[in-house]
């Protein structure tokens, strides 16, 4: 007992040190930027909330910054992003801190997202191995990769909930669910920002985009949001606060509207919620010219829709110069005040303040550290590891994985022999020459007693047009001058001499990512005509499926033994696949985001409301919930994946049947590994609220462990289920537990579980 209470006093003074600490520094920060706003012209602060791109990026939108150099000379600029290379940084940043007159610091931004230099799986892929360790790990090397290449500040994560596989975006988040939502947010803040901002290897990150952005009318991008407060603060708004609370430095905006008014001009998210509600008291940065955005949306000239940015709560402008332009006269004619300029200001101030530059503006430009760090071997190591671990097995009739190494396969696919696609979206630094592809991949492991074959079998799509619009940065689809019917003769060829098919298809980088909306889910006809005719050969048929989001895949269900849905991996994808492939790592990934049979399904996830007729089972009946030409359920529901073993649940004990207001509920299960492999498990943890005052979802997922049991091994998975796991948001936005019934559920997916039902009381 002593010891305890020891312990608990020891904890309180270490936590009273730290904030009083805590105090110091932010006394210190205050005291300096105050003196430092003093000195500042009306331009000078103005020009610290304009955020360039000299080009050199990815331009996402119309307009790339011009004359630059000038601007930063004469304090025009805040920060810059898509500048790359520690060199070209330090070049920027010595015009700032030698020619500008204050000789404050720059920013240097960029889409870091699913590593730097070297890329790893996009983040849709990392959030299936719900391993949040892991997950941290990989964001605290992408830091460590891209400070020591000169950057400050990286443009992630994107926690946008998306339950709408047409939205090519479903590929930057991690998936449908808000409370997976909530704990990939903070392992990324946490792996980007370490706890500590003035270190030279940690980065500013940016959470984004507030707020909505994955709920677009029609899963077509940029489009309209409609949502009730509701739905917002218990299914999409939990990742973003999850980010604030785990002490994200800067956020961005959406380009959507929330209740009509864009987010980048909305008084109501980015004042009342974010900094009132939740505390926020970092940096807002618009997203690329959606300042300028919101004329075409109907709120005015550049000049009013500045100003309304800025007094809703905005802090930097990217790329449109609205802010640059138009405030000063906003002020002059008193449609903003200067104290909205001067908080904008400090806080662009702080946050290089916090970020160590006023001391060092060159800290992150250190060319050995560059030479160290970037693309290192341990940095390829960890992206093979991170690949391995995200990917999902769907399928796996007759145990056809893992392969042996012997005999002959047949490796086929427009996706087999390709180093491009395979980085993924948003992979604006990865070099694709580095990339390994699938075939290689399957050399390197396979040895020497495996012979491969390979035809490429397909185009990723046989229409030139199409093609075209994928093309754009570059070739990622690349038509074939062989008839299809040629190619697929080749496949047919090679494959009647192999013992197993290996085919990887799927879609290109960039039939996902911004501006990639789909308004069919399908793998192309041309592959899918491959996988017909590889089909017929009666070989053993493994589909290596790379993708963005989730896919329409009934066709390829239904003719292949295996499938394994390995997303858009990054560098290290064929070394990894092949890993998985032949067994040196049993799959563990299960999906975040529900795979639909058809597009017609689509809005399409596990947490959904019952309705007052709802459709037992997947058998059409008259006057339910229900399509005519399609079942309810997805082809893959949330949280499915197989593994090379099997493993069976017992029943669930609970600690006791009623849980009140201030106690908490154990929640025991063993799980048995009763298949022939070593193997992990996701352990998945959900809850029905069976009666509230507002309509609760089917189930919600609460919790989860991943484990590892040998082959016979069982584990007792305990869980413990607390009151405040139990609350939500009601009709008056106050988070509350309302007493009463509820279920409880452990399973392997959110469709296969074991039940039991506890009381909340009083
Ligand atoms: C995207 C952001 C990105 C920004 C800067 C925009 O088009 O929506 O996610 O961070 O460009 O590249």
């Amino acid at each position: 007992m002593k010891k305890i209470q020891l312990l608990v006093l020891a904890l309180i003074i270490i936590t009273t040190l730290s904030a009083q600490a805590q105090k110091a520094v932010d006394v210190k920060m205050k005291t300096f930027v105050d003196n430092l706003v003093k000195k500042m012209t009306l331009d000078e602060k103005i020009g610290q909330l304009n955020l360039l791109t000299p080009g050199g990026g990815i331009a996402t939108g119309a307009v790339v910054s011009k004359g630059v150099e000038g601007k930063i000379k004469n304090g025009q600029v805040g920060g810059l992003f898509g500048v790359i290379g520690q060199d070209k940084i330090k070049q920027a940043q010595e015009l700032a801190v030698t020619q500008s007159r204050l000789k404050i610091p720059l920013l240097f931004g960029s889409d870091v997202i699913h590593g730097y230099k070297t890329t790893f799986p996009i983040p849709l892929a990392l959030s299936c191995s719900w391993d949040m360790g892991m997950i941290e790990r990989s964001a605290r090397i992408a830091a460590t990769e891209a400070t020591a290449d000169g950057l400050n500040w990286a443009f992630s994560p994107m926690v946008d909930i998306a339950r709408d596989p047409r939205w090519g975006r479903i590929a930057e988040g991690s998936g449908e669910d808000p409370y997976l939502g909530a704990r990939v947010a903070k392992a990324m803040v946490t792996g980007y920002q370490n706890g500590d901002l003035s270190k030279n290897n940690t980065l500013m990150a940016c959470v984004k985009h507030f707020a909505l952005y994955g709920a677009a009318d029609g899963g077509r991008d940029y489009n309209t949001v409609d949502m009730s407060r509701v739905k917002m603060y218990n299914d999409y708004l939990p990742p973003y606060k999850a980010a604030v609370d785990a002490g994200v430095a800067s956020v961005m905006t959406s380009f959507n509207t929330i209740d009509n008014i864009p987010a980048t001009g909305n008084k109501w998210l980015l004042t009342d919620l974010l900094r009132k509600q939740w505390g926020f008291n970092g940096l807002v940065v618009s997203d690329y010219t959606s300042v300028n955005e919101m004329i075409e949306h109907g709120m005015g000239d550049l000049q009013t829709v500045s100003a309304l940015a800025l007094n809703a709560g905005l802090d930097m402008d990217m790329v449109g110069e609205g802010f640059l332009t138009t405030l000063k006269k906003s002020l002059q004619e008193g449609k903003t005040t200067q104290k909205n300029i001067d908080d904008a200001c400090r806080r662009v101030l702080e946050a290089k303040y916090k970020l160590g530059l006023f001391e060092d503006p060159y800290r992150y430009c250190n060319k050995d550290r560059a030479t160290r760090e970037v693309l290192s071997p341990e940095k390829r190591t960890a992206a093979r590891e991170f690949a391995a671990h995200s990917f999902v097995l769907l399928k796996n009739d007759q145990q056809t994985l893992p392969l042996k190494k012997t005999g002959t396969i047949a490796v086929i696919g427009p996706l087999a022999h390709d180093k491009s696609n395979m980085l993924g979206t948003w992979a604006v630094s990865g070099n694709a020459d580095l990339s390994i592809p699938v075939l290689e991949g399957i050399k390197n492991i396979g040895g020497s007693n495996v012979t491969i074959k390979y035809a490429k079998g397909a185009n990723i799509s046989d229409d030139t047009s199409f093609a075209k619009k994928i093309n754009v940065f570059g070739t990622r689809i690349d038509i074939d001058k062989r008839t299809p019917q040629e190619m697929i003769d080749e496949a047919v060829g090679i494959a009647n001499q192999s013992d197993v098919i290996v085919a990887v298809i799927g879609e290109a980088s960039e039939m996902t990512g911004e501006s990639a909306s789909r308004s069919w889910l399908n793998i192309s006809s041309g592959q899918q005509n491959l996988v017909r005719e590889l089909k017929k050969t009666g070989k053993p048929l493994v589909l290596v499926i790379m993708a963005g989001r989730p896919l329409t895949l009934n066709l390829e269900s239904e003719n292949a033994t295996s499938i394994l849905y390995v997303w858009h991996a990054g560098h290290e994808a064929g070394n990894a696949i092949a890993d998985v492939l032949f067994g040196n790592y049993n799959p563990s990934g299960k999906l975040t985001a529900s795979f639909p049979r058809n597009v017609g399904q689509v809005p399409i996830y596990y947490n959904h409301l019952n309705t007052g007729r709802p459709n037992p089972g997947d058998k059409f009946e008259k006057f339910r919930s229900n399509y005519l030409d399609v079942e309810n359920s997805p082809l893959f529901p949330f949280g499915y994946g197989l593994s090379y073993t099997t493993f069976s649940y017992g029943d669930i004990k609970l600690s006791s049947n009623t849980m009140n207001t201030t106690g908490n509920i154990k929640a025991t299960i063993t799980v048995t590994n009763s298949g022939g492999y070593d193997g992990e498990e996701v352990v998945q943890l959900y809850t029905r609220d069976m009666v509230g005052s507002i309509a609760r979802p089917v189930k919600e997922l609460k919790g989860f462990q991943k484990i590892m049991l040998k082959k016979g091994e069982s584990k007792e998975v305990s869980f413990s289920l607390r009151q405040t796991d139990l609350k939500f948001y009601n009709s008056n936005l106050a988070f509350t537990a309302e007493p009463g019934d509820f279920k409880l559920f452990i399973g392997s997916n959110s469709r296969d579980v074991k039940e039991v039902n506890f009381k909340l009381i009083k």
